[in-house]
């Protein structure tokens, strides 16, 4: 006989809160070493050291007179001319400048001891000329010094880190063209339902095709993850069982489908049977209050005679994610989303939400915490944001169009044109 499924729905605050703990508690991935450009959205395993100051060299930003500040307390000031610094100039050429001289500097070009600032002027004076400097200057302006933006030796991009743009170019000025990240781990999709068919499949009047486990895919990739994708599971125990175990044996398991409390829906009784435990059985949240995140355990060892386990048991965790394909998305993000990261070895991060004022009035039930499609329009000081007329839960047509989600607090029912409303980007 099967033990009964307690039911355990959350908060969506609580929700949170649970999987951002157990997130924590994951240990980091091996690693490997990639060559720069594959580092790209990869995480960093090791702390990215500057080999040298950055700048290396007190650097000028404009193109102009690199001048002792204390020269320009009387004004007009004539200075003479003692050459020109180009970008990638031997510091010997112009070592220094002294009172009541000036350099002409080029941007990226080093500035001559003696030299704090560097003076924009619209005339060109040859070596020897003297030029009549007319408005004063402050003592660093347009100059950045040695070891400003970085010492050598200090940490540049910290452990954990998706790599960006900004970090991939920083790496690279650092001389670094491999970098050690970490592996990805592996995510075992796994779509349940009688009536769900391959992509592939002519589809019979009442079925659907699977498109669950390609928006999973596509999200587990972008969270650092490597997509598996298992065969669909049909409403039956002993061959949703069968594949469950073989989800089992990646990194981490997501279910789709079967979570409602539906007389087929299966997934939580067959992981009960397994042993699984809950977090959570239930988020009070719209799309996707049947989402549910859990852990099995289990002894690979042998058992001692006291039935005590001799190696440590290994566990995994997985979330079985309700089927309508946009509480799919919406739950993959909230939820699953942050203990994917932590097994990328990517440091914990808290949801990021903007805001911006509503274009339309909108009208829901309370009760539930709502993510609804919408989009984000306007630019500068007057971003406005629309949600989008929609059938619901599975509607993709709608969601495909949205380029972020409304979210609503449970015990707000009408909001007037104008208010502040939270953004989730998507
Ligand atoms: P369920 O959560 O199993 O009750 O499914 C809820 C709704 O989502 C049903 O209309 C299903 O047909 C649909 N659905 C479930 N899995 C998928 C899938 N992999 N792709 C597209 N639709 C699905
Ligand atoms: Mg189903």
């Amino acid at each position: 006989m099967s033990a009964p499924i307690h039911s355990t729905v959350l908060s969506f605050e609580d929700a949170r809160r649970m999987v951002e703990e157990q997130a924590a508690c994951i240990s980091v991935p091996a690693t490997e070493s990639v060559d720069l450009l594959s580092a790209s959205g990869r995480v960093l395993a090791e702390v990215a050291v500057a080999d040298r100051d950055l700048p290396p060299f007190p650097r000028s930003t404009r193109d102009g007179y690199a001048v002792g500040s204390a020269d320009l307390l009387q004004i007009p000031a004539r200075l003479s001319v003692v050459g020109e610094i180009r970008a990638g100039e031997r510091l010997e050429k112009i070592p220094s400048i002294s009172s009541g001289q000036a350099a002409s500097i080029m941007t990226g070009a080093p500035v001559p001891e003696g030299a704090d600032a560097v003076v924009m002027i619209e005339y060109t004076a040859r070596d020897g000329e003297r030029v009549e400097i007319t408005r004063a200057v402050l003592p660093g302006e347009n100059v950045v010094p040695r070891g400003a933006e970085a010492k050598q030796g200090s940490p540049l991009i910290e452990r954990g880190l998706r790599l960006n743009d900004a970090a991939i170019a920083l790496a690279a000025a650092s001389g670094k063209s491999r970098l050690n990240v970490y592996k990805r781990p592996r995510v075992a999709v796994l779509t349940t339902g009688d009536e769900i068919v391959d992509v592939e499949a002519t589809p019979g009047p009442t079925q659907i095709r699977n498109s669950n486990s390609y928006s999973l895919a596509v999200q587990i990739r972008e969270a650092g993850g490597d997509p598996v994708l298992l065969p669909v599971a049909p409403d039956e125990p002993h061959a949703l069982r069968r594949l469950i175990e073989e989800g089992l044996k990646s990194d981490l398991l997501l279910l789709t489908g079967g979570v409602s409390m539906g007389r087929y829906d299966l997934v939580e009784q067959v992981l009960l049977d397994m042993q699984a435990e809950f977090f959570f059985t239930g988020a009070k949240i719209q799309p996707g209050r049947p989402v549910v995140f859990g852990k099995r355990s289990r002894a690979d060892g042998p058992s001692t005679g006291s039935g005590q386990v001799l190696v440590p048991e290994t566990s995994k965790y997985f979330f079985g994610l309700p089927g309508n394909p946009v509480s799919t998305i919406v739950t993959f993000e909230l939820f699953a989303r942050p203990v994917l990261e932590a097994m990328a070895g990517q440091a914990p991060r808290k949801l990021r939400f903007l805001h911006a004022r509503l274009k339309s009035e909108i009208g829901v039930k309370t009760g539930l915490r709502k993510f609804l499609p919408a989009i984000l329009s306007g630019e500068f000081e007057d971003s406005q944001v629309e949600v989008i007329a929609w059938q619901g839960s599975g509607d993709l047509a709608a969601t495909a169009r949205a380029n972020c989600y409304v979210v609503i607090p449970p015990d707000r029912g009408q909001i007037a044109v104008g208010e502040w409303v939270a953004v989730m980007m998507r």
